[in-house]
């Protein structure tokens, strides 16, 4: 699905209390992806695949369908590689719509759901570690989608790779930076994602335990790979291996 960063200044909860640190050697640190991680991809799909050629259509007064096939024309010359693409501000703007991306993600915002297993993970992992999330989703689409789906109060910290670092995917420089704004090593943290190269070769890469999120059940299971976020709990409170 469409993943979109913002370009809006630095970000993160100014609440954050300080991270625990432990002698222990094992992990302290669970850095979590967002959408389609913890959080379901519906709102943030229906925003630019349906809300936004909607708009589209009713002011050019073309069909639903001839609007969508516009729209992604569009995002699709802007291309994914540019800091435009996942800016909804500059795409109201550019289509010149005369509503307010605000409303329209107001107006839906009751679409944002969590995975069934998140809360009840999220409470058991947040007695042992410090939880954290690092998305290159907008600002404003992590802001809303947290505080919708209920889960801020399970999280030290929040990282948009956009707004903090600068960058339009997870590079290694952004896990670096993230490791060390925590104040802690690879071999401390963990990490779990639904992207393959971002949240799993890129993170494995600079030595950070990473797990691969298959819900749809995609690719071959090995030890890394997991169906959802239970199967996370267990490994890393449990120790058992996935089945
Ligand atoms: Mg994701």
């Amino acid at each position: 699905m469409r993943v979109r960063l913002s370009v809006y200044p630095a970000f993160h909860y100014s609440n954050t209390p300080s991270f625990r640190v432990n002698s222990m050697n094992t992990a302290k640190l669970i850095s979590f992806d967002l959408d389609s991680t913890l959080i379901e991809p519906t709102f943030t799909t229906f925003v630019w695949e349906i809300g936004i050629p909607r708009l589209y259509a009713k002011k050019n007064n073309v069909s639903l369908s001839e609007a969508t096939s516009i729209v992604k024309g569009e995002y699709d010359r802007v291309g994914e590689g540019a800091m435009e693409w996942y800016d909804i501000d500059y795409w109201f703007r550019f289509f010149e719509l005369a509503e307010r991306w605000q409303d329209l993600m107001e107006e839906h915002r009751y679409k944002v759901r969590p995975f069934p297993e998140v809360k009840e993970v999220m409470e058991e992992l947040g007695k042992s570690h410090d939880l954290i999330i690092v998305s290159n989703a907008a600002r404003e689409f992590i802001e809303m989608e947290v505080k919708e789906a209920g889960i801020e109060e399970y999280f030290t910290r929040i990282f948009s790779v956009t707004s903090d670092f600068g960058q339009v995917k997870k590079t290694p420089e952004c896990y670096k930076e993230v490791l060390k704004a925590m104040g802690v090593t690879p071999t401390n943290t963990v990490h779990v994602g639904d992207h393959y190269e971002f949240d799993y070769l890129i993170p494995k890469q600079l030595g950070i335990t990473s797990y691969f999120l298959d819900r749809d059940g995609n690719k071959p299971k090995d030890r890394y790979t997991i169906k959802d976020l239970t199967e996370l709990k267990n490994l890393v409170i449990n120790h058992k291996p996935s089945p």
